[in-house]
């Protein structure tokens, strides 16, 4: 059932979750710089952005974080574990990353191994999405399956602009709880329902690049060894800014950090496949020391090996690799000249 919310009433409901949950939404914090932070209240809220600088995904994979405390002692080693992660939200949240999330649900939860820190802060955090209304022209989340300026995979209440109002969709659980006891939902009529199709549509065709998916597969599957990335690659710095800014990559670091003689801590840190430490081994053996190899497997994981092992794509088609890439390295481009 979808429900509608006034603008006025999102704001107090918002403001009164802000009283019990850490609510995170795109904040701005430099004259050309949003992030998604803790806000205080409402009016922190900046939804004159399309997306904020780096995704949301830092909120429930920190860049950096403390796994636990190791201390050694008679008996052997003794462990702390973190301290317990507060009830979060993550408003205005835009369908692209809040995709990511999705996909990253099923990187951090196979059969043989379970991340309990991803799920300690995933499981503790309900993300109200806010749909798309003007796409820029580096967005093609409508060039995937679930994608689109309404999708709704990852997130737990989808909300779209109609008019003074907002089209409220229940997507999980979490989501049903938020609307739950609240008095600021009213039962959406047919007319609502159809006014935030005509958005969704209307959004959707201002996106004019849409990647032909299948027919990159294919030709990446016959790709590994083309001369096409002896060049392709040449102008990329490989400072890895496309990776952290990105929804979907997930690679990280593991170090270990004295704190005393014989204690310490153990953090994970985002790392990157464009940088040449990453798969560097102990010995120096690096399989991809060579930075062609380092750039083919951005793309290859992301629309081939990941297509092979989930049958969906590494990507959610926000864009914000080419918007930030500084030598101007188009992703969409890269795919389509693979043929
Ligand atoms: S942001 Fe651009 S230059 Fe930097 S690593 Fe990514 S593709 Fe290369
Ligand atoms: S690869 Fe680029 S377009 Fe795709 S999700 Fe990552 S940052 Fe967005």
């Amino acid at each position: 059932m979808e429900y509608t919310i006034t603008t006025n009433n999102l704001k107090t409901l918002i403001n009164g979750l802000i009283e019990g949950h850490t609510v995170y939404a795109p904040k701005r914090v430099g004259a050309t710089t949003v992030l998604y932070e803790t806000i205080a209240s409402f009016d922190e809220y900046d939804s004159t952005v399309l997306l904020a600088n780096t995704s949301a995904k830092g909120k429930i994979y920190p860049q950096c974080e403390k796994l636990f405390e190791f201390a050694k002692t008679i008996d052997g080693v003794e462990l702390k574990e973190c301290e317990q992660i507060k009830e979060s939200v993550i408003f205005g949240c835009r369908p692209c990353d809040a995709i990511g999330f999705s996909l990253l649900d099923k990187l951090f939860n196979w059969e043989e191994y379970r991340d309990e820190s991803y799920f300690s802060r995933r499981d503790k955090t309900t993300i109200i999405s806010i749909s798309c209304t003007n796409p820029e022209s580096t967005c093609f989340c409508n060039s995937f399956e679930n994608g689109g300026s309404a999708g709704k995979a990852g997130s737990d209440l989808l909300l779209t602009p109609i008019g003074d109002r907002y089209l409220v969709e229940i997507i999980t659980e979490k989501g049903q709880k938020i609307i739950e006891g609240s008095k600021y939902f009213e039962p959406a009529t047919e007319k609502d329902v159809a006014s935030k199709q005509g958005v969704e549509q209307a959004a959707n065709e201002k996106m004019t690049k849409q990647l032909e998916l299948n027919e990159i597969k294919k030709n990446l599957d016959n790709a590994f060894e083309s001369p096409y990335w002896d060049t392709v690659h040449l102008p990329c710095l490989k400072c890895n800014v496309c990776t952290f800014v990105c929804p979907t990559c997930y690679c990280f670091d593991i170090s270990e950090c004295p704190s005393g003689y014989a204690e310490g801590e153990r953090n994970r840190t985002w790392d990157s496949c464009m940088s040449e430490p990453f798969t560097r081994m102990a010995g120096g053996v690096n399989p991809r020391s060579d930075p062609k190899r380092r750039f083919r497997q951005r793309f290859m994981h992301k629309f081939r090996y990941h297509v092979d092992n989930f049958n969906e794509h590494l990507c959610t088609g926000c864009g914000r690799c080419i918007k930030y890439c500084p030598v101007g390295i188009d992703i969409r481009r890269v795919l389509e000249g693979v043929r």
